[in-house]
């Protein structure tokens, strides 16, 4: 198979090695409705003429704002390639181009987007929101022991293989990730700005407790069906971010047991150093309470479950499997810069 190499940046995977096709993507698969669409990309059901089997085709625009952004495409493509083996990253199925696109075809998530959740009527249970905090930690853990970082984590682009019965998780959206500990400054990186972590605003390192505010926020939108950070503008939001301003005292926490808000407030701390791994997370005994998740293993032995303070954060002190700790920081002092002046424009996103 041909080994393609791209132009190596700060934090961008160089190596592909799935074939890039050429062939119209219509003479071999029926293209059906758009289910997605971002900034730059448009995602569309389709099914394959030969098997019937159902993918989703992400359109990637190679050309954005007048540069050529293929490198960016590739990197895509390659860390979805590292990513290979976890079971909770959606897998890559195979890769076309065309005039303006690359497309990246994907196993098709037929649940939609947890977004759905947050925002529903009806929210999950502790016990169906556990077991999806606890797929997307494993996803989370698999991906930063390959010094990956997401950058990206939100509702929107945590997907399930099913909505009834609730499936598995798949996690999408990989144009943001980044290798850690690669030499060079990473520039242009894009977030959302309601789940966008303290440091990204303070132009400090990314690390692997970036992606960990993320789940944090996330397990807070399951549980109370609102964004904590989100203002009445993008300044408010920003605000609400660097001063970490998150309302514990929402009547869906009632509901909860206690050890969901403890849970969230590990999480939600300003200085990464201070936030648990994903590894760590995993141990946190409110994923681990049987009463909500009766599939569950049994629980490791209450000596051990008991949080404990170290420095560096709170860690729980016994993993039910075999799990690493990893921690990576980026060494580039200037690894990625926010300005706030440079916002102006975007409607959704911020530049930094
Ligand atoms: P963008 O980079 O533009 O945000 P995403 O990869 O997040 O693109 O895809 C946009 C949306 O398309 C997702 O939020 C989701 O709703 C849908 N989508 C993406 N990938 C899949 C998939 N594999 N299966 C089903 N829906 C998908
Ligand atoms: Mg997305």
């Amino acid at each position: 198979m041909a080994r393609r190499r791209v132009e190596g940046r700060g934090g961008l995977l160089a190596d592909i090695q799935t074939p890039i096709l050429t062939e119209p993507l219509d003479s071999l698969f029926h293209i059906t409705g758009e289910i997605g669409r971002g900034k730059f990309a448009v995602v569309k059901k389709c099914v394959e003429k030969a098997t019937g089997k159902e993918f989703a085709a992400k359109f990637v625009r190679k050309r954005r704002r007048g540069r050529d952004c293929r490198a960016d495409v590739l990197h895509e493509l390659a860390v979805l390639e590292v990513a290979r083996c976890n079971p909770r990253i959606v897998d890559l199925h195979a890769a076309y181009e065309n005039e303006h696109d690359i497309v990246l075809l994907l196993e098709y998530a037929a649940g939609g987007e947890i977004f759905d959740h947050c925002v529903s009527d009806e929210l999950l249970s502790e016990g169906q929101i556990v077991r999806l905090i606890r797929q997307i930690l494993e996803g989370v853990n698999l991906l930063h022991q390959t010094n990956v970082v997401h950058l990206d984590l939100k509702p929107q682009n945590i997907l399930l293989t099913s909505l009834n019965p609730l499936g598995d998780i798949k996690i999408v959206d990989f144009g943001l990730a980044r290798r850690l500990g690669s030499v060079g400054e990473l520039r242009e990186i894009v977030g959302t700005p309601e789940y966008v972590a303290p440091e990204i605003l303070n132009y400090e390192p990314i690390t692997t407790a970036t992606d960990l505010w993320s789940v944090g926020v996330i397990t807070y939108m399951l549980i109370t069906g609102e964004s904590p950070f989100a203002g009445e503008d993008k300044q408010q939001t920003f605000l609400n971010v660097s001063q970490v301003n998150v309302d514990y005292g929402k009547e869906a926490f009632s509901r909860m047991s206690e050890l969901a808000v403890h849970f969230i407030r590990e999480l939600l701390v300003k200085a990464p150093e201070d936030r648990p791994s994903a590894a760590d997370c995993l141990r946190h005994p409110w994923l681990w309470q049987q009463c909500l998740s009766p599939e569950l293993p049994p629980l490791p032995p209450v000596s051990q479950r008991v949080p404990r303070e170290r420095s560096g954060g709170a860690k729980w002190s016994s993993a039910p499997g075999d799990l690493e700790d990893k921690e990576n920081i980026l060494d580039s002092p200037q690894s990625k810069r926010f300005r706030f002046e440079d916002d102006a424009q975007a409607p959704r996103d911020i530049n930094i």
